[in-house]
């Protein structure tokens, strides 16, 4: 019988102190799994690890971490991520770096590095955080934007790639999520008005509610389900007029 639990997995989060990787943190206790996460400021938590997903020094310090503790990983959600909100000709180099270090090339050198790891696990999961931005213009830069898309269409490839070693590699897109990282646009009220227009639900989300959806995709449950990016956004996708 495949589990509807995460009971014995050893799971690594990235960005698990706030927002909606702290409620995913929560999430997967409560379901059993045994996890360890990340931030670049640790908290006194035993279970944070410090790790910016942009250092490769940091990164390889995880990997031993993790490979000491436990010598293989079930399940990697890569949730780390952040946003420089600019237009794109106001963005400078560096800050186009940052957006796309943080939400992407780390996340995916992470994997990369953490391929062994996983491959040793049982039914192996990847949970890849990605944005609703990835898939139409929601006013969060094209940096974001770009780097969100991106992570989807590793995710496919991961998907194919990796299916020989029987690890799936899935994705969520959110949209409007209440966390510190969109608290400064959802206090703006003709912004939060504007954001409740588009949701058919006539709400924002909650971050447990895209925990809900990274824990689904992590347990055995959902064994047939790969490569696909499953939207967590009250229907905004599915608005048209
Ligand atoms: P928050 O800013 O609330 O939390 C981000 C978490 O990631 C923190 O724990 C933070 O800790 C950590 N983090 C940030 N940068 C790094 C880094 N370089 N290395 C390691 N950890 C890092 O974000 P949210 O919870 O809102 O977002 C989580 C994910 O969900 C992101 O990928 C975001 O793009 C995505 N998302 C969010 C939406 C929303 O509406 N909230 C909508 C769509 C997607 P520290 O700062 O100490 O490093």
């Amino acid at each position: 019988m495949l589990q509807w639990d995460l009971k014995g997995k050893r799971v690594l989060i990235t960005g698990g102190t706030r927002g909606i990787g702290a409620a995913t943190v929560h999430e997967f206790i409560a379901l059993g799994a045994e996890v360890l996460f990340t931030a670049r400021t640790a908290t006194d938590d035993p279970r944070c690890i410090a790790c910016d997903v942009t250092s490769p020094s940091d990164r390889a310090q995880l990997v031993v971490a993790l490979k000491d503790r436990w010598g293989a990983v079930d399940v990697v959600v890569n949730n780390a991520g952040t946003n420089i909100r600019k237009s794109w000709v106001e963005m400078n180099e560096q800050e186009h770096t940052h957006v796309l270090a943080t939400n992407l090339l780390g996340p995916a050198a992470l994997l990369r590095e953490l391929h062994p790891l996983l491959k040793r696990g049982r039914s192996p999961a990847v949970v890849n955080v990605a944005s609703v931005a990835a898939f139409v213009d929601v006013g969060s830069g094209g940096a974001y934007a770009m780097s969100k898309a991106a992570l989807i269409q590793l995710t496919r490839s991961l998907a194919v790639e990796w299916s020989a070693d029987r690890i799936r590699v899935n994705a969520v897109a959110p949209w409007y999520i209440r966390t510190p990282l969109t608290e400064p646009v959802l206090s703006q009220p003709d912004r939060y008005a504007r954001i409740l227009s588009r949701t058919p639900l006539q709400r924002v989300g909650e971050p447990h509610e895209v925990a809900a959806a990274i824990a689904f995709l992590s347990m055995e449950k959902s064994s047939y389900i790969t490569g696909q990016c499953l939207a967590v956004d009250g229907g905004f996708l599915s608005l048209g007029l």
